[in-house]
Formats: C-alpha cells, structure tokens, sequence
C-alpha cells in the first residue's frame, strides 16, 4: 500500500473541504472494511484518507414520529442489526444488517461506507429502496436528498460528488397495514457475498386491496432493479396465492444479470424469482394476520 496522510475533521463542511481540496488525491474513509482492501490491491492510491470517524453525532439510530428512522451514516451495521428500534419496527432492515459478512465486518463497516462503496453485492441498497429511503448527502453548497433506488449509477458508482459525504438515512413510518421482507442467497457458506438479494414492501387497503408494491432485486447486476411489471399486477387488487405466484414470475423482466463468480445470469434469475415469491407470500402473510 502506498503511504498517505490520515486527515481528521471535525466537522462536515471541514470534511468536505478536504475532499474537494485534495480531489482525485484524496478519499473519505469510515470503518476502511472496503477501502482498505481496495487500497492494498492499489485500485484506489490515495495520498489524503480523510477520516470521517471523529464526525460523532453521525452514528445513531433514531425513530422521529413524523419522519420515520433515522440513521447517521457512521452507525455501524452492528449497531443497526443490534436496535430494538429496528427490529421492531423495521425487521426487514434488520435481516439485510444481520446477514451482512461476518460479525467482524459489522462492528466496524458504516451504513454510509456501504452505500457510498456501491458494490453489487451488497444487501442494504435493496431493502432501503423497497422501503422508500433517502440518502442525505452533504457538501460545500448544503445538503441534497436521494432517493436510495437512485443512488447508486453502476458497479462502485454512485450520484455522490467528489466533495460531498453521506450524512443521514432516512425511512419512512411503516404504515398500518404495511410489511418490508429482505431475503438473499448466497452460493458457498453463509459468510459469503449474496448470488441475489430481493426486498419487497406490500400495503394493503382496509378492504384488503393491495395499496402499494414495492419490489426490489439487488446483486445481480450493476443497480439496483425495481419490478415495476410485477407491482403493476400486483396493485389496486386483491391479493391471492396466484397474483403472487404471477408477479414472482416477472419480476426479473427488467433485469440485466451479469456472469460473475456469484453465478451465471440464468442462474440469478431463477434465485431471484424464487427468493421474491418467498418474500411476498411472507408480507401478505403478515399484512393480511
Ligand atoms: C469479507 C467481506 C464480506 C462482506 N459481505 C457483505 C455482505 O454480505 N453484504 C454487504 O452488504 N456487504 C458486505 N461487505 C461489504 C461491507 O458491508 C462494506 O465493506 C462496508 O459496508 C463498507 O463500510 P465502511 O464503513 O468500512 O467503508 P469504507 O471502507 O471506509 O469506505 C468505503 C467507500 O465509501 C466511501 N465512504 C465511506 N463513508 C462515506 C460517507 N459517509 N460518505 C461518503 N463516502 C463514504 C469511502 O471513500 C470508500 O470509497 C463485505 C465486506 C467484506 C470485506
């Protein structure tokens, strides 16, 4: 790894600053669980780390009655797997938290390293934008909101400008009648990265009419996808075992897999719409009790 200069602002205007005074030469680094290994297999040379660790007051996990959750983007996955807040009101992020690596990989990965590392592989884009989260991100010139499907633009690419940082991660209420499910498979042992991760968000009207579908595939390829056919069947009506079964068989119509060590596309695709059915039938399951 080459030698670089760790630089630690106390603040995020005096973080942004650094990252747009050092440019190409410079790079935010949180819990390093990615940058660092990147950084020794020289894909990233920074000369400048600046150390977003002394930023304290971004690492929380808060419920606001208006807002819904929020959580500061230095909060490890440890400490979101581990929230009673999360896991009573939002269970599904719970699940994409727990599962993520190994034990060792959430005491010290960030929520905001994650999103801001844009791999494929990685379990929370999925459910956040099932749920209908925002990224807030802030920079010399103030704070912009993201929706989270949007976020991330291609394999390791993101909206984020060279300056700005992600400060905060924003859930809606779940409302009544609503449920969020996070599924994902990995190929080879438990630890490993996922073949596919599905979320799926359903509402239902008080005469049991699905309100809302919110269906998301992660992993396969370079985004994240929404299943914009499959929520089309699946809304403004009453759900059953075959709209389900309808709307798992197309929820990967949209979708460009990429062949990679996780599996082939044909693969993917198939893992994907079983791991959606599985999803949807757990949600109505819920809403529906
Ligand atoms: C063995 C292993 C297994 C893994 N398995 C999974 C898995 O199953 N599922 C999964 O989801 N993930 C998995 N991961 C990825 C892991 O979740 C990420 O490494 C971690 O979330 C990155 O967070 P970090 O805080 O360590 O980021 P860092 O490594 O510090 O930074 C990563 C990138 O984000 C940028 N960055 C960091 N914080 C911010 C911020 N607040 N604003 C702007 N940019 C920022 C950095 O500049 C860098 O480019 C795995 C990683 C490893 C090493």
């Amino acid at each position: 790894m080459k030698p670089f200069t760790l630089v630690t602002p106390k603040t995020i205007t005096e973080a942004s600053s650094f990252l747009k005074k050092h440019g190409d030469d410079g790079r935010a680094i949180a819990g390093g669980t990615a940058l660092v290994i990147m950084m020794n297999e020289r894909v990233f040379n920074p000369e400048y780390l600046v150390d977003l660790r002394g930023l304290k007051p971004l690492r929380y996990v808060r419920l606001d009655k208006t807002r819904g959750l929020r959580i500061g983007s230095l909060t490890t996955h440890r400490m979101i797997e581990q929230s009673p807040i999360v896991a009573k009101r939002y269970p599904a992020l719970k699940e994409a938290f727990e599962t993520i690596g190994n034990v060792r990989i959430r005491n010290v990965g960030t929520i905001g390293g994650n999103l801001a590392y844009a791999e494929p592989q990685c379990n929370p884009p999925t459910v956040l934008s099932a749920l209908d989260a925002e990224i807030i991100v802030s920079g010399l010139k103030g704070s912009r909101r993201i929706q989270a499907e949007k976020f991330i633009t291609g394999i390791y690419e993101t909206q984020l400008k060279p300056s700005e940082v992600i400060t905060e991660i924003i859930v809606p209420p779940m409302p009544p009648k609503g449920s969020c499910k996070f599924l994902k498979f990995t190929s080879r042992s438990e630890e490993d990265k996922p073949t596919a991760t599905v979320a799926c968000f359903l509402q239902l009207d008080a005469k049991g009419v699905c309100k809302t579908a919110r269906l998301t595939i992660g992993a396969v390829g370079p985004v994240i996808y929404r299943c914009g056919k499959s929520e089309s069947i699946l809304q403004g009506k009453p759900l059953s075992d075959q709209l389900l079964a309808e709307a798992a068989d197309s929820c990967t119509d949209s979708v460009k897999a990429l062949d990679d060590i996780y599996g082939s596309p044909w693969f993917k695709l198939e893992v994907s719409r079983v791991l959606m059915l599985r999803a949807l039938k757990a949600a109505w399951k819920e809403v529906s009790s």
